[in-house]
């Protein structure tokens, strides 16, 4: 009989447990014997040979943290939770109510104090614009679906916050406060931490220098050496200047959903996979025998491999083979949420307030277009002022509403995960509208597997777009 059990964290620290894990590769003994015999100092002294001096860097991964973070600018979380191999949770902006002052002020502005008055007038701006919007689209929803008979306030509300919160969140700007819960290994920690103190904004330092500290009070060897990367900085500086000879800027166009590249061939490569997993030929008779089979064939495969699947089932990792990378350009909210998808490799320019801006539908029909307008013209105005001194800072002032781009790649096994994940009727109306033009990209270039996505019926991007939007 296998012998399985728990190295509980309530009985060892998580760098006791790392040596504990570690030793099992040249020690004959149980794991939880070569944990009873190891004490902290002696564990932070095999981290120091082996991990740190030796360079055996995944035993750091035994050791896991669990981190509180508050108060924090939307804008920093990005940092954070840029980190593939770690988890994540937090406040959301669709279920819980901002108050006025739930925003950050960088720490850069201590020395300019016009810019400092200027930024503060602009995000209690935005911040009473989106008050004005909870009040009226709340009172707009309570029209269209009055409480139930016995239904009391509190859960009617509940029921239907994230309708009129979904709205207003267009006008909170990236300075706005979020909380969130991480959980993460020492060796993404240390990475993160690298990220965080290279960072050219005074608040994700200080947050980097925060979880630091912290952190070395759990995991006291592990993360003791870590610091800055001057290179990262340099790189990030030379490519700032090679970029002086671009013209930056650009417009919100039609071109805000272009699948850039794709593996032609992805669809006979995940199927060729997949017969190779069973079978026992070289890859190249499986490519082949896919390659020669008409559309019809390739898709009656798909159809008893992938087809068979259930709603919740995860796709074969064989569909991994089938590649993507999009260059998309959507608003900021969605952004927020699409960052989250840790399988695809995003690369987000900048967010500025150049890229122009959503008009959420509700919006218009509130009577509230001008005031949302007005609030977001008076946050790129901000923003530009603000940009001419330090454009890094300057994107605290930009709301969610404001259109930004990203280069993402992924697979088509994600593309399975995450397109029936954010075309759902419950996501958020602006990432549907990103995730319905993928689908419809994808659809296009592989026919046989798309047509086992399970997405909504009934349903299109133009839908969405006519639903939630108005036309800008
Ligand atoms: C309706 C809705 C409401 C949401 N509300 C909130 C909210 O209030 N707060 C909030 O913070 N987030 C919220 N989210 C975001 C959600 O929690 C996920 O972070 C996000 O959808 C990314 O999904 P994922 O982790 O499944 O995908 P990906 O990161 O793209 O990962 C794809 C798949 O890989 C696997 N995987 C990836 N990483 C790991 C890992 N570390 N461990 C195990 N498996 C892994 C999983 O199978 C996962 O499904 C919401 C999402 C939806 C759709």
């Amino acid at each position: 009989m296998p012998r399985i059990y728990l190295l509980s964290p309530k009985e060892y620290a998580p760098e006791v447990i790392a040596v504990a894990f570690a030793k099992t590769s040249r020690s004959p003994r149980p794991l939880d014997e070569n944990a009873a015999a190891l004490n902290e100092p002696e564990s932070s002294r095999f981290h120091e040979k082996w991990v740190l001096g030796y360079g055996h860097a995944s035993v750091a991964e035994h050791a896991v943290l669990h981190l509180a973070v508050e108060g924090v600018s939307r804008l920093a979380t990005e940092v954070l939770e840029s980190n593939r191999l770690a988890s994540y949770t937090e406040k959301s902006t669709r279920y819980q109510p901002l108050g006025e002052d739930d925003f950050v002020e960088p720490p850069e502005l201590a020395g300019q104090p016009d810019l400092r008055n200027r930024y503060r007038q602009t995000v209690r701006g935005l911040f009473a614009a989106y008050h004005r919007c909870m009040a009226a689209a709340r009172d707009e929803i309570a029209r269209r679906h009055p409480r139930g008979e016995n239904e009391s306030e509190r859960a009617w509300d509940a029921r239907h916050r994230s309708q009129y919160a979904d709205v207003c969140r267009f006008l909170l700007p990236a300075a706005a406060q979020a909380n969130l819960g991480v959980t993460i290994n020492a060796r993404t920690l240390a990475h993160a931490l690298r990220k965080m103190l290279s960072h050219p904004l005074a608040e994700v330092r200080q947050i980097g220098e925060a979880i630091h500290a912290a952190a070395q009070a759990e995991v006291p060897t592990l993360l003791r050496y870590v610091e800055a990367v001057e290179g990262w900085q340099r790189s990030a500086e030379a490519v700032s200047r090679y970029l002086e000879g671009f013209r930056t800027g650009g417009t919100y166009s039609d071109a805000w959903c272009h699948l850039v590249t794709w593996e032609p061939k992805g669809e006979v490569r995940a199927l060729a996979a997949l017969l190779y997993r069973y079978g026992n030929r070289p890859y190249v008779d499986y490519f082949n025998h896919v390659h020669g089979l008409p559309a019809a064939g390739r898709r009656a495969l798909a159809e008893d491999i992938i087809g068979v699947l259930g709603e919740h089932d995860m796709p074969p990792r064989e569909l991994e083979y089938a590649t993507y990378t999009f260059d998309l350009v959507m608003d900021q909210g969605a952004y927020y949420e699409f960052k989250r998808h840790r399988m695809m490799t995003q690369t987000p320019q900048p967010l500025t307030a150049r890229l122009g801006y959503a008009v959420p539908k509700l919006v218009t029909e509130i009577g509230m277009e001008s005031d949302y307008r007005a609030a977001m013209e008076s946050a790129a105005a901000t923003y530009e002022a603000l940009a001419a001194w330090n454009p890094d800072v300057a994107s605290y002032v930009v709301p969610n509403g404001f259109n930004r781009r990203v280069l993402a790649a992924f697979n088509l096994r994600e593309a399975f995960h995450f397109l029936r994940l954010r075309t759902a009727p419950n996501a958020h109306f602006s990432i549907r509208r990103v995730a319905w033009c993928m689908a419809e990209e994808i659809a296009a270039v592989t026919p046989a597997m798309a047509a086992f996505l399970r997405l909504p019926e009934g349903e299109t991007r133009e839908d969405v777009e006519a639903q939630y939007f108005t036309a800008v």
